[in-house]
Order: structure tokens, then C-alpha cells, then sequence
């Protein structure tokens, strides 16, 4: 495993890491996480995401469990959480957005479920147009003064936000943004590369890319239809079976994505470890993400880092005309 700083700041994260949306509570209980987590550990990932709102704070809970039976010590990994949705399936609007009160308080809700004394990165998991953004840096700021985060961001703020954000922080001399957390992958690149170009060159801001393989579709398993289990399939994500696979857009993605696979084929390897890897060309990415529901497929994920080091000029043209 290699290591890159997040952004200009002086913390290093493993270029791959490990998140829990839809996984963790769902399909993965912390017996199951505490072996992912084992994993993990061993192939040199030290950065885990969790939300607030991932299964309304039940993902915080399985991965605060898992973490806290392994026992490894807490200054060799970080951990997030992320605000903005809530942890409740009826909030009051206390309970969401990134009012002082509820970044403050969803922070409080994070670190007990998760069992630690202090988050590592905390995200505004959306930007809130009710509150004014100046109210957000100020609360972000203090809960650093307080030790309760050690470094704030955002997850898909348009450029315009972040930029807003980072120079209240710099005008008043509080702690601006270090990192954003954006989707990026083969299928999704327009903001990472385009938007975002003025931020990373001008703050220097770090980047944790999600979804790396697209929900899945960057497998090419659901190029024969929705295998049973997978993702698509699950109750209560119609809505992404439907983006995914189904609607307009999904059958135009799932037409790249049959395009894409006789790349990898002519390779001698995985669309699933070419699409990860490729993320890790662009020197703006800090970590990916990767999320998996079985103990293989994040093994299998991992070595996606082989396969880095074959991704060639000719590849990368290719991969782009699709
Ligand atoms: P991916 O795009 O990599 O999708 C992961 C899913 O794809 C797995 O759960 C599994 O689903 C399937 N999969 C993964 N590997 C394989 C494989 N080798 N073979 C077959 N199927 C595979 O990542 P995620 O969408 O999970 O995103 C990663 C993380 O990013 C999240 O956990 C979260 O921490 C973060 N995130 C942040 C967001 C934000 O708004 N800030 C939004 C979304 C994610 P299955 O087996 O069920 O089909």
C-alpha cells in the first residue's frame, strides 16, 4: 500500500480505503466487518467512512463494534462520519442540515457510536442552503478547537461552495476545508475533473473518491440483468436499480460499461481492478473509497493496486473515448 497526503494538509491516507454506505447493517453485521476490517488492516488501509445517515447511524454502530473488538491503536487509523441527513427516519429539522446545533450534535452522536474519542475527517455530507455557510465553518471550527475533529470537508459542494467556505474560513482565521469527498469513476468524471480543477490548484484541497466502481456496474455483472443479491436488488434501493440499470441513463452507462469490459479482457485482467485503478492515475485523488459486501470481493478489490502499474498511455485513450 502506498500512502498519499490529503491534499496540502500533513495527514496520509492509504490510496485505497474503506466505507460502509449500504453495506454495513444491511448486508455486513460486525462479525462480518471486523473480518473486512482485518483485512484491511493487513493490506495497509488506515482510512474508514461512515455517515450519520448511512442506515439512520446503524452503520456507525457496526463499525464502532468491529473496530473496538480489534482493538488496534487508534493513532494508526482514521475514521469518518459525515452531517447533513440525520440518523433519524423522521427527523425533526433540528435533527439535519448543517445548522450549528445539528453539526454540533451529530458529532457528539458520531463518536458514541462509533467508540472513539474523536473523529479524524468529518464532512458536511451535502451544503445546506438554509444555513448561511459562514455558520457551518464556524461550527466545524470548533469542534477542532475542541478535539472532538481533527479536519473538516465537504461531499459534493459545487466548486462555487467550497470556494465560498475556504475564504470565510481564511478572512476570519478559522480552519478552512481540507478535503472533499466526490463521486469519481470511469462513468462520472465531469466534476472531479472539470469543477473541480480551481480548488484542488488553488487550496490544495485532499479528495476520498466514492463509488469507484459505480455501485457496481463497473463489474460488468449487471450487463445479463440484476444478479440476485447484488445491490440493485435490495429492498429499498429501487431508486438505484433504476438510475443503475434501468432508466435512460442506466442503459446508456450499462452500454459503456460493455464497451469498457473487452479493455480489461485484452489485459488479462478485471474491469473491476482496471476501473479502481484508474481512479489512482489522477494525482488529485487522496483515497479511493472502496466499498464491498463480502470479505472476496474486497480482497479481490485490493489488488487493484497490481494492476495500476499496466494501465498505459494507450489504455488510458481508450478507457477516455468510451
Ligand atoms: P463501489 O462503487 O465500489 O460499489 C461497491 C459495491 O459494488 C459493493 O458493495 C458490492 O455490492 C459491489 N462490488 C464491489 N466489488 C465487487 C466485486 N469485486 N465483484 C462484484 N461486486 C462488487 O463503492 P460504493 O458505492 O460502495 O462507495 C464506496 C464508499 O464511498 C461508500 O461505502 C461510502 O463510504 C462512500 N460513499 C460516499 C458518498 C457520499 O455522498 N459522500 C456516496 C456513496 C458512497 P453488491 O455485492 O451488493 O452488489
Amino acid at each position: 500500500m502506498k500512502y498519499r497526503k490529503l491534499g496540502k494538509s500533513g495527514l496520509k491516507v492509504s490510496e485505497l480505503s474503506f466505507g460502509s454506505w449500504v453495506t454495513f447493517n444491511k448486508q455486513v453485521d460486525s462479525g462480518l466487518a471486523e473480518r473486512m476490517f482485518g483485512t484491511c488492516f493487513d493490506a495497509g488501509v488506515n482510512f474508514f467512512d461512515n455517515a450519520e445517515g448511512y442506515e439512520a447511524g446503524e452503520s456507525e454502530i457496526v463499525m464502532g463494534k468491529a473496530l473496538s473488538a480489534l482493538n488496534r491503536p487508534r493513532d494508526s487509523y482514521c475514521v469518518s462520519s459525515k452531517v447533513f441527513f440525520g440518523s433519524n427516519k423522521k427527523p425533526s429539522p433540528t435533527q439535519i442540515g448543517l445548522s450549528k446545533k445539528h453539526v454540533t450534535e451529530a458529532c457528539h452522536q458520531a463518536l458514541k457510536r462509533l467508540q472513539v474519542d474523536y473523529l479524524d475527517l468529518y464532512f458536511c455530507h451535502r451544503a445546506d442552503p438554509d444555513t448561511p455557510i459562514g455558520e457551518t465553518v464556524w461550527a466545524m471550527h470548533n469542534l477542532i478547537t475542541q478535539g472532538k475533529i481533527l479536519y473538516w470537508g465537504t461531499s459534493e459542494w459545487t466548486a462555487e461552495e467550497i470556494t465560498e467556505a475556504y475564504e470565510f474560513a481564511e478572512k476570519n482565521h478559522l480552519s478552512p476545508p481540507t478535503m472533499e469527498q466526490p463521486q469519481y469513476n470511469l462513468l462520472d468524471r465531469k466534476r472531479f475533473e472539470i469543477e473541480y480543477k480551481p480548488i484542488f490548484e488553488k487550496y490544495g484541497m485532499g479528495t476520498t473518491t466514492w463509488s469507484p466502481l459505480a455501485s457496481g456496474a463497473l463489474t460488468g455483472k449487471y450487463l445479463e440483468g440484476i444478479p440476485e443479491g447484488s445491490r440493485a436488488s435490495l429492498e429499498g434501493y429501487e431508486w438505484l436499480k433504476n438510475s443503475m440499470v434501468e432508466s435512460e441513463r442506466g442503459q446508456e452507462r450499462m452500454t459503456k460499461v460493455a464497451a469498457l469490459a473487452p479493455i480489461a479482457e485484452e489485459m488479462g485482467v478485471k474491469l473491476s481492478n482496471l476501473a479502481i485503478a484508474w481512479c489512482l492515475l489522477n494525482e488529485n485523488v487522496s483515497t479511493v473509497i472502496l466499498g464491498a459486501s463480502k470479505v472476496e470481493q474486497l480482497e479481490e478489490n485490493l489488488k487493484s493496486l497490481e494492476v495500476l502499474p499496466l494501465i498505459n498511455q494507450e489504455v488510458i485513450n481508450k478507457l477516455s473515448s468510451i
